[in-house]
């Protein structure tokens, strides 16, 4: 994965949650990343995903909301996955076609049929896009799991997950 820039802590703007949970993705790119999932699942391959939308803080602390899941052409198996580096510059088409202000938030990948857990692998991408922030979801398609972490100082740990029909309402 790219090095993803992250905001620094005074870049994020204030915007207090209704639900306390550490990431508020919209039903449009829930939708999207488990068609995703599903195709990849058909071809039994993985696939994956990059999340753009907003950080924010409130007195609780951080989160973050997703608002669209971009993808683009992947080189992909059974148990791995990556971005096709020929496919770079339709990744990046996707994300300057987004019509709002975004920051990539986090990514998506999914597992076949073995759960949904971080890998060393996906540790290790996890903290070279993210370091210490950011999201991962995994998604597995055969066992219809799902699961999300956040990056923390010891690695991505578990986290939790509000779906928004529309993301108005998170805040
Ligand atoms: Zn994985």
């Amino acid at each position: 994965m790219p090095r993803i820039t992250h905001c620094t802590d005074a870049d994020i703007p204030e915007r207090r949650r209704m639900v306390n949970a550490d990431l508020f993705v919209s039903e449009e790119a829930v939708n999207d990343m488990l068609d995703h999932a599903d195709i990849g699942a058909s071809d039994n391959a993985e696939v994956m995903g990059l999340l753009a939308g907003s950080v924010y803080r409130d007195e609780k602390g951080i989160y973050a909301v997703a608002n669209k899941a971009v993808t683009s052409g992947l080189l992909s198996d059974e148990v791995s996955v990556r971005f096709d580096p020929s496919e770079m510059a339709e990744l990046f088409d996707a994300l300057d076609a987004l019509d709002f202000e975004y920051v990539i938030v986090g990514w998506y990948h999914t597992h076949l049929g073995i759960g949904c857990f971080m890998s060393e692998t996906d540790v290790n991408s996890h903290t070279a896009a993210f370091g210490e922030t950011g999201y991962a979801i995994v998604i597995d398609p055969i066992r219809e799991e799902l699961k999300i972490f956040k990056g923390s100082k010891d690695g991505p740990v578990e986290a939790s997950m509000v779906v928004a029909e529309d993301h108005t309402q998170i805040a």
